[in-house]
């Protein structure tokens, strides 16, 4: 990567961690899921808010909300979530999260789809310290995990 597309990025990481966007647990809420990554001692609770949860892939997403504490990027990638996930279907969603998980898995070899990741491909970068990239998936785990029980919940009332 170059050294200026890499700077870039890590500049947007740093904005995202000290102006977090739509952090804080709100009410209300369908599922909430508490995720830690004991290697580095991030830790994330994230709430999800979804309409028409009867309707699968359709539903939609009105809010995402968490509170995280640990490491920049951790607490970074949790914001670039709630930026790209509020808003959408569950079914797009789910898109964005796995070009996320492909762009991690990518060994700093990932050409990531901007228009779909937006601040997100400044974790490509990340990719490259299998350390690092626990950190970056952590709330991509725990909206996963918050989803599929908010799934859970509907079906089973
Ligand atoms: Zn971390």
């Amino acid at each position: 990567m170059q050294p200026q597309l890499e700077a870039m990025y890590q500049e947007i990481i740093l904005d995202h961690y000290k102006n977090p966007h739509h952090k804080g647990l709100r009410d209300p809420y369908d599922a909430e899921a508490h995720h830690v990554n004991p290697t580095c001692g991030d830790e994330v609770t994230l709430r999800v808010r979804l309409a028409g949860v009867d309707a699968g892939d359709d539903a939609k997403i009105e809010d995402v909300s968490y509170d995280a504490m640990g490491c920049s990027i951790s607490q970074a990638s949790a914001s670039v979530l709630t930026d790209l996930l509020i808003g959408r279907t569950v079914g797009e969603a789910q898109r964005v999260s796995e070009a996320f998980l492909a762009l991690m898995q990518s060994k700093g070899e990932g050409e990531p789809d901007e228009d779909l990741l937006e601040d997100a491909v400044a974790f490509a970068g990340v990719s490259k310290y299998p350390a690092r990239i626990k950190c970056a998936l952590l709330s991509w785990m725990a909206w996963k995990d918050a989803t599929s029980r908010a799934f859970a919940e509907e079906s089973s009332s």
